[in-house]
């Protein structure tokens, strides 16, 4: 792209575009945004041609890489013969076998798929089940949820209710649903605790609990945090107990970005209501599902008034649907979980070794996912993290923090000698920014 059309567009963008998660008034003063023109494999290219590797997988979608050719294919296939048809009255192929396919690769039991746009209305629909099912079958005071402390479910009033994370959460504290928080248990001494807090939070307040909502095992916005997975079990348990739904938000953590298919399968529990977004359609399209069990989806039938009503425009998408069956098919195909082990464990040597640095606080790996604490402060809004930030693009590599903690989450199938080198510019990057050799 020539300097002057890449100016245009820098222009274009500081003067109509609100940018997600973005304070405008810093940004158009000060940010020279990377102008992204193409996308392949795990690298993101500028308009200058010059490439960065994607460490974050253009936020955990593109989980096998850009551009895969055998997604763009199907693609183009679906895009022949039919772009958009709703799913009111009508069904196509493409909604169809990617429903059977997801029943078939999902924790056992979840039968029944619910479609949706993106992880935000994939939970949104998971609460909205949960309230009309007990609102319809005899338990109407079961209206609140429960959550974990620091949660991050998405962006409608239902998801930001859910969400522990203070900041995101704040303007709008009074007018959401009602969301009791509890401690994951994040080491093992506080790990009893934590289960106790869960079996009390039950007790007391079941009877008022339409749900509670779990990112398992790896919390995302939280920092990559990670907990205990028997704690899954558990919290199944206690809902078997108490008779609370238990949904499980893969939107993150599905697709093999922990290790197995879905977080869920370190405990082996199946939830009652599974939502899924980010990696389904790999990066290429907005595309979620809701995955029910029968007893949810059981609560809905009988009369017209009991239908669940509820839906989006592009529900089932066929284009989001051919695109996200053919992910399931080149995960088995390219056998992408297995090849990533080796894989997710260069980047646990890298980020156990990062975490010995002076100025790192902490450091963590699970899957595809390394991460590590800058010290300075644990908050969102902090500022180390994007010295990081700034350090890595001029080496190369696209490494967008959350505050202080700076993370990768690269494509899961990402070439070895392109994961060195981007473990590598992680290394050098954050040695730069905390003023060490390697600047
Ligand atoms: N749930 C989790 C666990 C997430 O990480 C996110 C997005 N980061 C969402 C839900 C919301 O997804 P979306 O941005 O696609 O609406």
């Amino acid at each position: 792209m020539a300097p002057d059309e890449r100016a245009r567009i820098v222009e274009l963008d500081k003067r109509r575009i609100w940018h997600p998660y973005t304070e405008m008034g810093a940004y158009r003063a000060a940010v020279d945004p990377l102008v992204v023109v193409r996308a392949e494999g795990a690298r993101l290219f500028d308009a200058n041609g010059r490439g960065y590797l994607d460490g974050n997988s253009s936020w955990w979608t593109a989980v096998l890489g850009h551009g895969h050719p055998r997604l763009v294919e199907a693609l183009r296939r679906q895009a022949q013969v039919l772009c958009h048809s709703s799913l009111g009255g009508a069904t196509h192929a493409a909604a169809a076998e990617l429903a059977e396919a997801l029943a078939g690769v999902a924790p056992p039991g979840l039968e029944h798929v619910f479609y949706s746009d993106d992880g935000s209305t994939a939970v949104e629909v998971a609460l909205q089940m949960a309230l009309q099912y007990w609102y319809q079958n005899g338990r109407p005071e079961r209206r609140h949820f429960a959550a974990l402390d620091d949660a991050f479910h998405g962006e409608t009033l239902g998801a930001t209710a859910l969400g522990g994370v203070e900041v995101f959460r704040r303007p709008f504290a009074a007018v959401l649903p009602r969301v009791f928080h509890v401690p994951p248990p994040r080491d093992p001494a506080s790990r009893q605790e934590a289960f106790e807090a869960l079996g009390r939070l039950m007790e007391e307040r079941a009877a008022t609990l339409a749900a509670l909502v779990l990112e398992p095992v790896v919390q995302g916005a939280a920092g990559m945090r990670s907990y205990d997975p028997s704690y899954l079990r558990h919290a199944r348990e206690l809902c078997d107990r108490h008779d609370v739904f238990l949904v499980f938000d893969e939107v993150a953590t599905g697709y093999g970005r922990t290790g197995p298919m879905w977080a869920a399968g370190y405990a082996s529990v199946t939830p009652d209501l599974l939502c899924t977004a980010k990696g389904m359609s790999g990066g290429l399209l907005p595309m979620a599902a809701t995955l029910a069990r029968p007893r949810v989806f059981e609560g809905f039938l009988g009369s017209p008034e009991r239908a669940f009503y509820y839906g989006h425009t592009f529900s089932g998408n066929p284009l989001g649907a051919a695109v996200a069956l053919e992910v399931l098919r080149v995960f088995e195909d390219e056998q992408v979980l297995a090849r990533a082990k080796p894989k997710a464990e260069r980047i646990a040597a890298a980020f156990a070794e990062l975490g010995s640095l002076d100025g790192v606080e902490a450091s963590r790996s699970l899957g595809m996912i390394g991460a590590l604490d800058l010290a300075g402060g644990a908050g969102y809004l902090e500022r180390t993290g994007w010295e990081v930030y700034a350090r890595a693009l001029e080496r190369g590599a696209y490494l967008r923090p959350m505050g202080n903690v700076v993370y990768v989450a690269p494509p899961l199938n990402i070439p070895d000698a392109d994961l060195d080198e981007l473990l590598e510019i992680v290394g050098e990057s954050v040695r730069a920014a905390l003023g060490r050799s390697g600047a």
